[in-house]
């Protein structure tokens, strides 16, 4: 839609400043799979952080879930809890707070 505007609406919008050096500099993921790229470094740093550091160690209880699978569970119970009330699964609050921590005791 912008498109029509023959571009140049884009440079002028940042002044001047080379937007397509910028586009050429993204940092890009470097996890397999992972499509992700982001101008600043920083954020690329949270990105790994969040989504390829963060220990995915609560799985969820349900054999045919992709979400079982290690590697595949939720860094957080909270969100294992939300996943196990969503329409998926559809358990209660008590049930899917239940399963989540009876399926992930700490490992000794
Ligand atoms: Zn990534
Ligand atoms: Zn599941």
């Amino acid at each position: 839609m912008l498109e029509t505007r023959s571009g140049k609406t884009r440079e002028s919008y940042h002044s001047g400043k080379a937007v397509s050096l910028d586009a050429a500099q993204r940092h890009f993921c470097h996890h397999a799979n992972c499509m992700k790229s982001y101008a600043r470094y920083s954020d690329l740093g949270r990105h790994i952080k969040t989504a390829h550091e963060t220990p995915s160690s609560f799985l969820c209880p349900f054999d045919r879930c992709t979400h079982s699978i290690d590697g595949q569970g939720f860094g957080w119970k909270d969100k294992l809890v939300n996943h196990l009330k969503s329409k998926k699964h559809k358990l209660s609050a008590e049930d899917a707070a239940y399963a989540a921590a009876l399926h992930n005791l700490p490992r000794h």
